[in-house]
């Protein structure tokens, strides 16, 4: 029986982080940024169950990130993936009381890791956790870039998502939006900076070094609620694919990731 891979987000914004890569196989998480009891009704609303969940990948130790993995581990007892520096972060981290010792799987950057037959490259972003990884994964012969929390994309992240048929970025603010909103100085400054966040106009800009004639889809990610609108963010993406795609004659999907509702998409 051929099961169908999907990507669910559960929750994408600074009010909480969560992906699922499903198939009848696997149930993979990445990031714990929202309590257990919603991943498991958002899990739920998408017929899966919380028990299913195999592993979840960690990529860097801010609250948005973490906040439900204590009582998440707990529950479940199921490996965490992620670097010894953010193992050590995470206990440290302030959102986490549970220890997660059994858990504790420590993974290299830069250095391929498989569990259960899924194969993991971490590679680093900046941005100003302890540290912030982005991963390629290989979900069963589909490649997939998860960049999130990043203020700029480094020349890793695009080889990655170079052979990637889908890429999960981000595309956190409109720069107009940003330096005329409620945020102050120095909050502006580094959202702003190269350890801050994703702006649309980098994040379209990243698409067009990073696009190929085997792109199957863009998930743009990590939206801000104050500086941003899901129309502005795929606006700035949608002009640049649109050119690419007339040039190279594919027609990848590109969606918004919703902030506070979970959404799937078949792969
Ligand atoms: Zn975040
Ligand atoms: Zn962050």
């Amino acid at each position: 029986m051929i099961f169908m891979k999907r990507f669910i987000t559960l929750s994408s914004g600074s009010n909480g982080n969560c992906y699922c890569l499903s198939s009848g196989d696997h149930t993979i998480l990445i990031d714990a940024g929202i309590g257990v009891r919603t991943i498991k009704k958002r899990l739920a609303d998408h017929d899966i169950d919380i028990r299913s969940v195999e592993m979840i990948l960690i990529t860097h130790d801010h609250g948005d990130h973490v906040r439900g993995l204590g009582k998440l581990a707990q529950s479940l007892s199921v490996p965490i993936f992620t670097t010894s520096v953010l193992h050590n972060a995470l206990t440290n981290c302030g959102y986490i009381d549970e220890s997660l010792s059994g858990c504790v799987r420590v993974v290299r950057v830069g250095a391929v890791f498989e569990h259960r037959g899924v194969k993991f490259y971490p590679f680093e972003v900046p941005h100003d956790a302890t540290q912030t990884l982005g991963f390629y994964i290989d979900f069963c012969g589909t490649k997939i870039t998860i960049m999130t929390d990043l203020g700029y994309v480094p020349q890793r992240g695009i080889l990655c998502a170079s052979n990637s048929d889908y890429v999960v970025v981000e595309s956190n603010y409109d720069v107009e939006m940003l330096l005329n909103g409620p945020y102050p100085a120095e909050l502006k400054k580094r959202v702003l900076g190269e350890w801050g966040h994703l702006s649309n106009e980098d994040c379209a800009t990243a698409l067009q070094k990073y696009y190929h004639k085997d792109l199957k889809g863009v998930f743009l990610c990590h939206l801000s609620k104050e500086n941003n609108t899901p129309e502005r963010a795929l606006e700035a993406t949608r002009r640049r694919l649109d050119y690419l795609k007339e040039h190279y004659g594919n027609e990848p999907v590109l969606a918004v990731l919703p902030r506070s509702e979970s959404a799937e998409f078949v792969l």
